[in-house]
Parts: C-alpha cells; sequence; structure tokens
C-alpha cells in the first residue's frame, strides 16, 4: 500500500511539474519576467483564453477599477469568439500571441510552433486590426531557436513574475489566489491568471477582491507592453 501511495505521489510529481505553468526554463536577460520600475505599476496577465462567459465578466471587473491587462490568446479560440477580442482592443487592452494550439515547445517541433506564431498573428490581425508585439509559450518552455525566432519577428517573449502564479487554473480557491498576489507583490510585477476553457469563477471573485484593494493602495494596471516601457533607467556610467 506504502509502495503503491509512493507510485502515485511520483506520478503525480511527475505530471505537476509537465503540466504546471511554473515548470519554466530559468531567467533569461531576453525574457521579461518582471519590470524594474520606481512606478507603482503591475501588469495584470490571462492566458489561454477567450473564454465565452469570464472573459467578457474579467473585462466587466477591469472595467469597473480602470484597469488594463493582456491577454495571451489562443488562436483557436480567438475564431471561435472573435467578438471578444474585438472588445479586449476596444477597452484599452493588450492582446498577445500565446500560439495557436497550445502546444508545449518540449512536445512539437520548432517548426511547428513558429507557424502556430505566424498563423495566431494573422488571426490576431485579421480579427482585431492590431498586431501583437508580446509573446508568452505555452507552460513557459523555450529555447535558443525560439528566442532567436523572437528576435527574428521582433517580439517580446514575456513570462511572469515567478512568485506571481495564482495557480489560478487549479482552483486552489479564491482566498488563495487573492493571497498569492497581496502577500508578495512589487512594483513592476507580472501577474498570471488563466481565462482557459471551464470554469474561471475563481478568478473573477479573486480580482473583484483584489482590485480595489490594489487601486487603494495607490498600485495602476497596465498592459505588458506599457509595463516595459516604464523599465527604470540604469544611470549613464
Ligand atoms: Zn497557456
Amino acid at each position: 500500500m506504502i509502495r503503491l501511495l509512493g507510485y502515485l505521489g511520483l506520478l503525480l510529481l511527475c505530471f505537476t511539474v509537465t503540466a504546471s505553468p511554473t515548470a519554466a526554463a530559468k531567467p533569461d536577460s531576453e525574457v521579461v519576467w518582471k519590470v524594474d520600475t520606481d512606478q507603482k505599476l503591475v501588469a495584470l496577465t490571462f492566458d489561454d483564453g477567450p473564454n465565452p462567459v469570464y472573459t467578457p465578466a474579467i473585462l466587466d471587473v477591469l472595467r469597473q477599477y480602470d484597469a488594463k491587462a493582456t491577454f495571451f490568446v489562443l488562436g483557436k479560440r480567438v475564431l471561435l469568439y472573435p467578438e471578444i477580442a474585438i472588445r479586449e482592443i476596444n477597452e484599452g487592452h493588450e492582446i498577445a500571441n500565446h500560439t495557436f494550439d497550445h502546444h508545449f515547445l518540449k512536445n512539437v517541433s520548432p517548426e511547428i510552433l513558429k507557424q502556430e506564431i505566424e498563423q495566431t498573428r494573422e488571426i490576431i490581425f485579421e480579427v482585431t486590426e492590431q498586431l501583437p508585439q508580446v509573446f508568452r509559450p505555452p507552460g513557459g518552455f523555450y529555447d535558443k531557436a525560439l528566442l532567436d525566432l523572437a528576435r527574428e519577428e521582433k517580439f517580446t517573449v514575456v513570462m511572469w513574475s515567478w512568485y506571481q502564479d495564482t495557480r489560478d487554473w487549479k482552483k486552489p480557491g479564491v482566498d488563495k489566489i487573492v493571497n498569492t498576489v497581496r502577500s508578495n507583490l512589487h512594483n513592476g510585477d507580472i501577474i498570471l491568471f488563466h481565462d482557459m476553457e471551464g470554469d474561471c469563477s475563481q478568478t473573477v471573485e479573486a480580482l473583484k477582491k483584489l482590485l480595489p484593494d490594489l487601486k487603494q493602495q495607490g498600485y495602476q494596471f497596465v498592459t505588458v507592453t506599457d509595463l516595459i516601457s516604464k523599465v527604470k533607467k540604469q544611470p549613464a556610467s
């Protein structure tokens, strides 16, 4: 029995490591994980959408608190819900590329990933008339070839602040999501949420608690591209 539990535990660990968005490569200077700024600015990011029910609910909360966010969309879901992508743009948010079908880089060839990135960029442009400037690899997996592609195609690779992974996709409870963000918040953080397929109600409820509180503390919520533009200039040496 104990042996069986041990195997189960190992199996669970393997699954967690491979399936978790935190199973990312180590920080790299070409990849943005957070932004060094003196200003009380943070970036809310939402991956894997749009979701027909919960993305509009998220947009309602963002509008209520004058918050701008970045949506790392999947091309296939923009094709299903183009009107939501258009609403995101119309309300001042940023749309970013998260591939067409959410394959992890370790499971597909770089050529397939390149195709997916280009296909999704075209879909986003067709639907919203905006060209995405920012890309986040599914699961956070990247390699040198992907960074070379990013340089070639002039998009910025953006991850998330490692302590700001809310793991909302695991439905840990509203308070847990709120506490993850609130207990670790720093200027320039990039916070990871999901508006993926399925039930994202905990994410919506967490935002309803977080946004008024953080706004009262003086934080402003900006898109990733805006946040990057606010990076503190290093004094010339
Ligand atoms: Zn994702």
